[in-house]
């Protein structure tokens, strides 16, 4: 049988405020699977980021455990979960924070960089992955230099560099018009099917939501299937 690329069991997270603390995961449970594009969606503040950098190793819960694959990562120290994290998971959140003093293509080709591949390698593979992307014009632009649809393509084409199983995007065109956000979504859903990887998406917008394989809530910190 095929395994989940991600599996979330009985997640729970409470944050400390102030004067109380803050139930935000109580119990979430997700599985995602190979090829699987999952919106997620949800108000502000009902834990989607949190969530998300659970899943992405970023931060660990108070109860439960993420699987990668079928390796359950709790036990993993800090360096470990760095390596995962780079080999396995693409992120892609609202703002590109693409580095400015980079082109389109050296952005995309510093992750393969840093995970050792050579130049040549990591050069060809950004060239193929924008030119899929549709900025094959655009390589040798530098952020300030492209639309903000454009940056946000390179975003991803960056998340992807690495081939990784698990894509985490975080309201991923919640800063573009409608009419971007459309033509930028399309691109990640392509890619997403394209590549057999797992994406869970974080996103306010229904209408994106409705062309993806599937849609969560988080709903008083449990995920539940919508539909
Ligand atoms: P969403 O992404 O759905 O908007 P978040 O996961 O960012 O929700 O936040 C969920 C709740 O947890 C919010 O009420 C937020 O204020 C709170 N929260 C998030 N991170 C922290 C933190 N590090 N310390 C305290 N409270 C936090």
């Amino acid at each position: 049988m095929t395994e989940p690329v991600l599996y979330l069991q009985n997640i729970v997270r409470t944050y400390q405020q102030a004067d109380r603390s803050l139930e935000v995961l109580r119990g979430a449970e997700l599985a995602l699977w190979p090829g699987q594009s999952v919106a997620l969606i949800a108000p502000s503040g009902a834990g989607k980021s949190t969530l998300l950098h659970i899943a992405g190793l970023l931060e660990k819960p108070d109860e439960g455990e993420v699987y990668l694959g079928n390796e359950p990562t709790a036990h993993m120290d800090d360096a470990e979960r760095t390596t995962r994290r780079r080999l396995d998971i693409g992120f892609v959140y609202q703002f590109h924070h693409l580095l400015p003093e980079f082109t389109a293509q050296e952005n995309v080709m510093l992750p393969q960089m840093i995970r050792g591949l050579g130049k040549k390698i990591a050069s060809e593979r950004a060239g193929e992955l924008l030119g899929y992307l549709g900025l094959g014009e655009r390589v040798k632009h530098r952020p300030a230099e492209m639309s903000g649809g454009e940056q946000q393509r390179v975003a991803i084409a960056r998340a992807v560099a690495n081939s990784p199983r698990l894509l985490l995007a975080d309201e991923p065109t919640g800063n573009l018009d409608p009419k971007t956000a459309d033509h930028v979504f399309g691109a990640l859903t392509q890619l997403i099917r394209a590549t057999g990887l797992a994406a869970l998406v974080a996103t306010h917008n229904l209408e994106l939501a409705s062309r993806m394989d599937r849609r969560v809530a988080l709903r008083e910190g449990v995920v539940v299937e919508l539909d």
